[in-house]
């Protein structure tokens, strides 16, 4: 499998059962795959220290996935591999009372990185078209009628045109967004959520209201696939990466985003003649001490 495989673009329909949860790569293939990801962590620790000196485009890596899919071990990998200095991360919990008082970008504008830095976005407003969806959560909103007085469909459809619109608009303004679905089968769910119970070490991680999520898997599948068809563009394109297999989709992850950085291909910016005659002198300066 291959990334390319991975990509939406908005091309052709898309069908979330066309990608798989896992390319079932041979476990001993496993130190092979590790290799490439270190060697994609250093060409990307490279590739940021030009995107930030050349600070024109602004990186946003959003991360949308059930639970237990591996988005924080993902974050921890990518993170590995660049300057702290030029990459934040943001979550996105359930919303305060006062992000809850805005619309649903107010709190990922705030949270955009000034362009030359990454921004990684650990959930997005994309819960705005699946949690809130699956939850029938937007019934509840505080609103204008004519913004609720709508069915499912409509409202939903509204909302992926507004992203649509959103991310182009971002685009226009020298951002780049990668958009990843970290995509975990139910089985392998299920295994990550017993490990989180039988392992001490890891019962923080669990929480009983993961289940619930659980329990409407196929309305949730059925929510990415239509969020993920009506948000996939040529500029924007949706990343659907088979998790099942962490090592595995972390070497893919690595790969798209030394990809896109490779794409922006960001330089270290020129020095004047001026600047240059300036520095030459503080050359001789420190010389002749
Ligand atoms: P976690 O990422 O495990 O810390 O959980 C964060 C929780 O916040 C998840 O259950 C999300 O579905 C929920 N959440 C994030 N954004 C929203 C939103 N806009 N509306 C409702 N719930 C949300
Ligand atoms: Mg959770």
């Amino acid at each position: 499998m291959k990334l390319e495989d991975c990509k939406v673009d908005g091309s052709k329909k898309f069908k979330l059962s066309d990608h798989p949860t896992s390319a079932k790569v041979p476990k001993a293939e496993r130190p092979a795959y590790e290799a490439e990801t270190a060697q994609n962590n250093k060409r990307m620790s490279d590739l940021q220290e030009r995107l930030y000196a050349d600070g024109r485009e602004g990186v946003v890596i959003l991360l949308q996935a059930m639970d237990a899919a591996g988005k924080d071990s993902t974050i921890a990998h990518v993170m590995s591999g660049v300057n702290p200095q030029g990459v934040g991360v943001t979550s996105f919990k359930v919303p305060s009372k006062v992000e809850a008082g805005h619309d649903y970008f107010w709190r990922a504008n705030v949270a955009l990185p000034q362009r030359g830095y990454i921004e990684i976005f650990n959930r997005s407003y994309y819960e705005d078209v699946l949690v809130v969806r699956v939850d029938g959560l937007w019934h509840g909103y505080d609103m204008p009628k004519r913004c609720l007085d709508m069915d499912e469909q409509e409202f939903f459809d509204m909302r992926f045109e507004q992203i649509r619109n959103y991310e182009k608009a971002l685009y226009q303004n020298g951002y780049r967004l990668i958009k990843i679905m970290l995509n975990v089968s139910r089985k392998e769910q299920k295994e990550r959520f017993l490990a989180r119970i039988d392992e001490p070490a890891k019962n923080w991680k669990f929480s009983a209201g993961d289940l619930g999520p659980r329990s409407k898997w196929p309305q949730y599948m059925a929510a990415f696939e239509d969020a993920i068809g009506k948000t996939s563009t040529p500029e924007s394109p949706w990343y659907v990466i088979p998790a099942d297999q962490k090592w595995y989709a972390r070497a893919l992850v690595s790969e798209l985003v030394v990809k896109v950085l490779e794409e922006i291909n960001p330089q270290f910016p020129e020095i004047s003649d001026e600047d240059r005659a300036v520095m030459m002198k503080c050359r001789e300066q420190l010389m002749a001490e």
